[in-house]
């Protein structure tokens, strides 16, 4: 799929005193999406169903997965306070969550678990970003703002119409350009540019009068010439009550004190057995006697293995390395995997990804690919390939003598004690253990310290409730 683009540019003429140009098409667009009656609102609500993307994390290198989100962000301008119902249907899970900023604090209700957490990251500007981001709408309301840093750059056509092209810098400091049909005044397009993904572009369309204001029914966003968001339908209201929007729901109780991972942790988790990580990326290392046989983390693995030389005050070399699956964020250790000559276990369908990412150093007798199972110094080590939602091959390293099983983006929990949030793909995971009739007493994980035991897992399945649309939340009704 191509992106349409701009046939013609033309540069800006002179003959205008700077700024008119901009005012003129600033006060145009602002009046044709509702002039003072937009921007003196006491509050708006944004409601946006639409399929997502997100190349890197497909189950499968073939093919790319969507997954559907609805939203519905409802902001009280007088207060300064927000509130984002978020429905998300992935192939792994299904959530339905609540962020708030109540105009003091944030908090984040996972509404199917009766669960809350505070969060410091939920601020008035964080709260429903993308969508206010996603929104010509809310553009077209905060553009009088922008006049001092409003610069007009061309103009060209776009889908049959005559464009204006308006380069602005927002308050939250991101720079953009819009592309503002001459005749409406409606914005048909926004492009930005982001420093790793190339050009971002939101594509708006099929704009409609609703209730005084404007706003475009479809918001399709590209990342270069992909397409990642499709919408499937939108729709914006201004001045919605804001009574009880903010009240405290009842019943629903702390999840549990977190983790502290922002410091390098190392942990003996059995005889010759350690997990080293910090933050949401661990990996765990096992001395089989000549060396070591790792497995998992995101990125850091030199710093991970230098931690752990340290801490043993040794430097065995790392024989073998098994990659879990093939997700952009595990493939990012490989690199340096390589370089220090370990051997790299994966399975036969993800060795184009590993190829890509490592790239000519990597040598062919660095390459083992593992088919169901594989059994690794002296029966120390065991790898299982189990196929989940989340990945249909997964690599998962079991250590017989410990009971101990590492794996990868199934279980993580970032609590410090309390039982894990459950999601159906953990299930499928249990399941898939179960097939195999390993023994297993505790559970370690590549984005998390936490080491979980047995009991811990099966209890946080048994207490899970399902994927049922609560009561009263009809953003869920339809699925
Ligand atoms: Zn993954």
């Amino acid at each position: 799929m191509s992106v349409a683009i701009f046939l013609v540019f033309v540069a800006s003429p002179v003959s205008l005193q700077a700024g008119d140009k901009e005012e003129t098409i600033i006060a145009k667009t602002h009046q044709a999406y509702g002039g003072d009656y937009l921007a003196l609102a006491r509050s708006i609500n944004i409601f946006e169903h639409k399929k997502l993307l997100w190349p890197g994390q497909d189950a499968s290198l073939k093919q790319p997965d969507f997954f559907r989100e609805k939203s519905e962000l409802l902001i009280d301008f007088e207060k300064r306070r927000k509130t984002m119902l978020s429905w998300r249907v992935s192939r792994t899970s299904v959530d339905l969550e609540r962020f708030v900023f109540d105009g003091e604090k944030g908090r984040l209700y996972d509404i199917l678990n009766r669960k809350y957490s505070d969060e410091d990251w939920l601020t008035f500007d964080s709260v429903g970003v993308s969508a206010v981001r996603a929104s010509d709408t809310m553009i077209a309301r905060v553009l009088p703002k922008l006049l001092t840093f409003a610069e007009h750059v061309g103009n060209g056509y776009f889908r049959g119409a005559l464009h204006e092209m308006l380069k602005v810098r927002f308050l939250s400091g991101f720079e953009a350009i819009l592309y503002i049909q001459q005749d409406t005044g409606f914005i048909s397009k926004m492009e930005r540019s982001h420093l790793r993904a190339g050009t971002l572009s939101y594509i708006f369309s099929n704009h409609i009068h609703a209730d005084g204001i404007v706003y475009a029914q479809d918001m399709n966003f590209f990342v270069g010439d992909q397409p990642r968001q499709v919408s499937l339908d939108r729709k914006v209201t201004l001045n919605p009550s804001t009574n009880s929007a903010f009240d405290v729901p009842a019943g629903f109780t702390p999840w549990g004190e977190v983790l502290k991972t922002s410091e390098w942790k190392i942990q003996e988790v059995a005889k010759n057995t350690y997990l080293v990580g910090k933050g949401r990326s661990y990996t765990v290392f096992v001395d089989t006697g000549e060396a070591y046989i790792a497995s998992g983390g995101q990125r850091d693995f030199r710093d991970a293995l230098e931690k752990l030389y340290e801490y043993r005050d040794e430097s065995k070399p790392v024989g073998s390395f098994v990659l879990t699956h093939h997700h952009s964020e595990h493939l990012a250790d490989l690199p340096d995997v390589a370089e220090l000559g370990a051997t790299i276990f994966t399975v036969t369908e993800h060795l184009s990804a590993v190829k890509d990412r490592v790239g000519k150093q990597l040598k062919d007798k660095q390459i083992q690919e593992v088919n169901t199972f594989v059994s690794l110094a002296d029966g120390q080590v065991e790898i299982y390939d189990i196929s989940t939602a989340h990945s249909e091959h997964n690599l998962v390293m079991y250590v017989p003598q410990a009971k101990l099983l590492f794996a990868e983006d199934h279980y993580e929990t970032q609590l410090k004690n309390a039982l894990p949030r459950v999601h159906k793909d953990m299930i499928n995971f249990k399941k898939a253990v179960r097939r195999l009739k390993l023994d297993v007493d505790a559970y370690l994980d590549g984005h998390s310290p936490r080491i979980l035991t047995n009991e811990e897992f099966d209890q946080a399945i048994k207490l899970y409730g399902g994927e049922a649309c609560p009561e009263g939340y009809n953003i869920c009704v339809q699925g």
